[in-house]
């Protein structure tokens, strides 16, 4: 079934036996599993874990069943589910660090990836130092000695800024370095950053992979030595591991994530043509043929998807609540990836600017385009009047 295309591989890779015939999977709804005798009990115990599964803290069968195809999207070895997104994170980061080590970082990751490398990890002796990864020159000075991960996001969530994965991955290892990416935003639809060189690649699953505003989820796919490595550390031992229901929901949102991801490009460049087009609107955040980095988004990705962000004419604080308040089909809420719109007014900082601006992101939900773009239309009335 792992030969199988993508949409094919979605529905039954990992489901080849059916419980009394049952066409959906079970939800196993247990914290452990019993061993018919001493000898399977000693080997289960023996750290074998990805063959037996002994407690739900570390295995599944339905984990088992969602991480297969998310190893197969990402063409890794294998995959962890695990109880977010931040969950994932935090387990690939610790999983190459360690006391007196250093990381170099993309300055635009999801913010909190940003608070745990800035402000949590220095507890630990571990350092970093946040650059403009879009310059592969950028990574290169930040890197020192002790640098044991470099840690990106292309596109990131809020600029949507592309990084050289080849150019950086090769440089990263060279020194020895492992590279970790963010790749909730391609859901390993339009990009594989194992491909590259990824060593480690994560995803807040809550998004485009679960699909449904209903579950908060998180995935790493990487090689079989990191995978082992990370079992019995960060797995085992923090315990953020994807329970049975949730795993079961994960399973369901991705049986449409193909269908999904092609509608999600189809209304994002339909949002991007038309913010373009209007005299209020100075510049539009989205990956496709119109970004900046269009060479580097065809070489890496095969498409985008409906989240993007745009930056307004002569823009107040006023304006941006106005234009806001007046949506109507778009909510105003965190996170994305879901069936529903979502917008978010967002007053950025990055490290390297000296000033904030607005921007607003939205995230075009499963609503039909025309009548999403005929919200912005009204509200951006609104917002000038
Ligand atoms: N990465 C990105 C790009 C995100 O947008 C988010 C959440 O919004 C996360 C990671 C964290 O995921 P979770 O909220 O599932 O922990």
């Amino acid at each position: 079934m792992n030969q199988h295309r993508t949409w094919t591989m979605l529905q039954h890779l990992g489901e080849e036996e059916h419980l009394a015939g049952a066409v959906t999977p079970p939800i196993v709804q247990t914290s452990l599993f019993v061993m018919p005798d001493v000898a399977t009990f000693r080997e289960a115990m023996s750290g074998q874990f990805d063959r037996t599964d002994v407690y739900s803290r570390i295995s599944n069968p339905n984990m088992a069943q969602v991480e297969v195809k998310v190893a197969a999207l990402e063409g890794t070895d294998h995959a962890r589910v695990f109880s977010s997104g931040m969950a994932a994170i935090s387990a690939a980061i610790l999983s190459c660090t360690k006391a007196g080590a250093h990381v170099v970082a993309d300055e635009t990751v999801y913010g909190p990836t940003q608070e745990f490398l800035r402000d949590y990890l220095p507890r630990f002796g571990v350092e970093t130092t946040f650059v403009d990864a879009r310059e592969v020159q950028n990574v290169t000075n930040a890197f020192r000695s002790n640098t044991t991960l470099l840690y990106l996001e292309s596109p990131g969530s809020l600029l949507f800024r592309l990084q050289d994965l080849t150019a950086l991955c090769d440089f990263a290892h060279g020194q020895g370095a492992m590279v970790a990416m963010d790749n909730s935003y391609s859901a390993g639809i339009f990009q594989q950053p194992a491909k590259f060189g990824v060593d480690i690649v994560v995803h807040s699953a809550t998004k485009y992979l679960c699909g449904h505003s209903d579950v908060v989820a998180g995935a790493l796919a990487c090689s079989k030595e990191h995978y082992s490595k990370i079992m019995v550390g960060e797995v085992a031992l923090l315990g953020g591991a994807l329970p049975p229901f949730p795993s079961w929901l994960m399973l369901r949102g991705m049986r449409t994530l193909g269908l999904r991801m092609n509608q999600a490009q189809l209304v994002g460049n339909h949002m991007a043509a038309y913010l373009r087009q209007h005299d209020r609107v100075m510049v539009v955040n989205h990956v496709g043929e119109d970004h900046p980095q269009a060479n580097l988004y065809r070489k890496q990705m095969s498409g985008s998807a409906s989240l993007l962000s745009f930056e307004l004419d002569g823009v107040t604080e006023h304006i941006v609540e106005t234009f806001c308040d007046a949506l109507q089909i778009f909510q105003m809420g965190v996170s994305w990836g879901g069936f529903e719109s979502l917008v978010v007014p967002i007053n950025l900082k990055l490290p390297s600017w000296s000033e904030s601006k607005w921007i607003i992101r939205l995230y075009c939900g499963l609503e039909d385009p025309a009548d999403l773009v005929a919200d912005v239309d009204q509200a951006l009335k609104k917002a000038y009047a």
